[in-house]
């Protein structure tokens, strides 16, 4: 067994420290790096990216392509730029007089007067003599929109013809590129899943590490997991969320259909809640947990998106301590008015919602009964109505979910804690929190959380992971599957393969090619040089 532990040891470090990778190191290896020509511009772009919203705010190469192209051109787009930039500043301040300050004198200089004369004539009116007394948060807004739509006509018309536009269509063509097993390094196995298990991987280009969640081919055909297999990665690639785990890439190699997502590398809540020091969390933990968690669960409802699955195992925190919702294999969308009602109740046992085990139509409120659930479990380290490694029958844990009546024992427990446990354990649905109309975030338990800045990741982490732990089993602890090897694999399938196979994600994909540093260094070379870089189409 110490062969083993060392192999373990050798597998931990290469881990470790691939994640502090020297950048020098890799930008020597990237030197070569030129970007190909677009083929056709118009067809270069998906459905829905078109649009000023899409090319110009939402996907991060084109907003930083098209505020270049502002700050390049005539002094009022540069001022319109720069302000919107003030203004979102402002939004996220914690000294919210200070930065008023700031910007309102930034605004009357020279050069943002000069913007103010492109708006249009009463706009431009309403927002002259603003002082520190009437500028607001609806003013602000105001100014806000009226800004956009100046940028979203001539602006936006120039920039589609400039040279920062090509260049945005030929990092669109590089986007495209076909992904393969080439394209990453392999490290450790993190975790294993229904049809095969999750590795480290590290983009050999950018140095950037993901999780790789491997679906074993014939095992997914064996099982019937196709289609649950396709719906996942389709629910995975719409949501763009800092507490949802994102979707980066989705290929497939010979063997495996791969989803390549963001790294979680601080394990996920259960293994902290039972597994290291005294059971349960401390209270400044949970509350943070909890904010990130309804918001990613507010993100999914807003896109009609039932988690059903809700439950700290399927919390993952990153290297810095921020959670995020993971294994959207439960996940449904389900367009407005329509419900769900199934035979076999999807969850785990222990978190599923009266509604469910009843087997009656339900939507959105199973998400929040399964959270109560989870703030009682980082609490005191048991569910509601089931002991930690209680040996008992679901049947006897279904009668306690619709009979009995939720008892708070445990010491850690405070006022505002047991109210918002009970308010999201309401049998009722129409009573339930989150369901009843009015918002979760703005019950008392969340007092200490300011949401706004914590959707924009700027609220420091009460715990922060140890940089050289690895909070994952050992490598001797994964069976090893045998392979399924009595499976054929025929045309139809391989059809399937392709369709899941789509490549990079693009605002996925676009984060890492910025925070990696990609972007700017391919960037520094000259924009109008655009016979000179375009070598391999
Ligand atoms: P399944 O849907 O088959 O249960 P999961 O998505 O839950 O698969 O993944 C299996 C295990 O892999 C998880 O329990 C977790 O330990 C690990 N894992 C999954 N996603 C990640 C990730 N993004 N980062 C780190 N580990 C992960
Ligand atoms: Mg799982
Ligand atoms: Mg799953």
């Amino acid at each position: 067994t110490d062969l083993v532990g060392l192999d373990n040891l050798v597998t931990n470090t290469a881990y470790l420290k691939a994640q502090h990778v020297d950048r020098n190191e890799l930008r020597k290896l990237r030197l070569s790096l030129t970007l190909p020509k677009p083929k056709k511009s118009s067809a270069l772009l998906r459905a829905g990216e078109k649009t000023y919203e899409s090319l110009c705010e939402q996907q991060p190469i084109g907003r930083k392509l098209f505020k270049q192209f502002l700050l390049a051109s005539e002094p009022q787009y540069m001022a319109a730029a720069e302000f919107l930039e003030e203004l979102n500043a402002w939004s996220f301040a914690e000294d919210e007089t200070r930065a008023k300050k700031i910007i309102l004198t930034k605004f009357y200089q020279l050069e943002s007067r000069n913007f103010l004369t492109c708006l249009p004539q009463e706009d431009a009116e309403r927002f002259k003599d603003l002082s520190d007394k009437t500028f607001n948060e609806v003013i602000m807004g105001q100014i806000k929109e009226a800004t956009r739509n100046f940028l979203k006509g001539k602006p936006f018309s120039e920039y589609l013809e400039s040279p920062f536009f090509y260049r945005f269509l030929q990092w669109k063509e590089y986007e495209k590129q076909k992904i393969s097993n080439r394209y990453f390094y392999e490290f450790r196995i993190l975790g294993k899943g229904g049809f095969g298990e999750v590795c480290a991987v590290q983009v050999k280009q950018t140095g950037q590490m993901y999780a790789c969640k491997k679906l074993d081919k014939r095992c997914l055909k064996k099982k019937g997991g196709e289609r649950l297999a396709l719906l996942e990665k389709q629910i995975l690639e719409k949501v763009n969320s800092l507490f949802i785990v994102n979707l980066a890439y989705a290929y497939n190699s010979k063997n495996h259909l791969c989803l390549v997502m963001d790294l979680m590398n601080g394990g996920d809540l259960s293994f902290h809640i039972y597994q290291l020091g005294e059971r349960g969390l401390p209270m400044e933990r949970v509350v943070y947990y909890t904010a990130q968690i309804t918001t990613g669960i507010l993100h999914l409802h807003s896109m009609d998106i039932v988690y059903r699955d809700m439950k700290p195992e399927n919390v993952l925190l990153d290297g810095k301590g921020q959670c995020r919702l993971s294994d959207l294999g439960l996940a449904v969308e389900l367009p407005k008015g329509k419900m769900i009602c199934q035979k076999v109740s999807a969850g785990t046992t222990g978190y599923m919602a009266p509604e469910l085990l009843r087997q009656e139509y339900y939507r959105m409120s199973v998400d929040w009964w399964a959270l109560g659930c989870s703030i009682y479990e980082m609490v005191a380290a048991r569910l509601p109505f089931k002991d930690f490694r209680e040996k008992v029958q679901n049947e006897e844990v279904t009668r306690r979910t619709l009979e009995d009546e939720c008892k708070f024992e445990h010491k850690r427990f405070n006022a505002p804690t047991k109210d918002v446990i009970r308010c999201f354990l309401k049998r009722k649905v129409g009573h339930r929190l989150g369901c009843r109309g009015g918002d979760p975030r703005n019950h008392e338990f969340f007092k200490s959380i300011n949401f706004h800045r914590l959707e924009a990741g700027l609220v420091e982490p009460p715990w922060v992971p140890k940089s050289n732990v690895v909070y994952a089993k050992d490598m001797y602890e994964f069976r090893d599957d045998s392979e399924v090897l009595d499976i054929e694999l025929d045309a139809k399938d391989e059809k399937f393969f392709k369709e899941f196979s789509t490549g990079a994600v693009p605002i996925q994909w676009q984060k890492e090619i910025i925070n990696t540093g990609v972007f700017d260094e391919v960037n520094n070379a000259n924009l109008n040089e655009r016979d000179s870089d375009t070598v391999n189409d």
